[in-house]
């Protein structure tokens, strides 16, 4: 067997899931609906070496934020109002899933006619999960297998030396 035919079967077995729109993977390279939250992973705006793992549980609405180096995010303060990490979160998760199914897996319920999720949302603060949420990414990431390949793998944008790979 060729090592083609090696790297053609493992993406051919990687779950591929077409975003309802496109989304920015470079700003949130993981998003999830699992364990009773919205999670993922959002690049640090000033700092490459920095991400944010970002979370909002289902029905009540509790936000959580902090760095991988389990930090707390400066932006989330208090813990009730949205810093910008969550809604890019928030952002990427109705552009893979759409925004009823986001909504629904939240238990949140939107104005009428409204496209803005937040307004359906009574938000509070969550315990950190950033080591679970985190730990989840990185698993992604193993799932993944990146064959030698100079196919674009989005996923891995948000890593440096991935990207400059060609
Ligand atoms: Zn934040």
């Amino acid at each position: 067997m060729t090592s083609e035919g090696v790297a053609y079967e493992r993406r051919s077995a990687a779950p591929v899931i077409a975003p309802v729109r496109p989304r920015k993977l470079a700003k949130v390279p993981f998003v999830e609906l699992a364990e009773g939250r919205l999670q993922g992973v959002v690049s640090s705006g000033s700092d490459v070496e920095r991400v944010y793992v970002s979370s909002i549980t289902s029905g009540d609405h509790g936000l959580s934020c902090n760095t991988n180096n389990n930090r707390p995010c400066g932006g989330l303060g208090g813990g009730t109002y949205a810093c910008n990490h969550l809604r890019a979160l928030a952002d990427a998760a109705v552009a893979q899933y759409g925004l009823d199914r986001v909504s629904r897996y939240l238990k949140a319920t939107l104005p009428d006619d409204s496209d803005n999720l937040w307004a359906g949302l009574h938000t509070t603060t969550a315990p950190n999960r950033a080591a679970e949420v985190f730990s989840g990414f990185l698993r992604h990431l193993a799932y993944l297998e990146v064959p030698p390949t100079s196919d674009p793998l989005p996923e891995l944008h948000w890593f440096p030396a991935a990207g400059a790979v060609r």
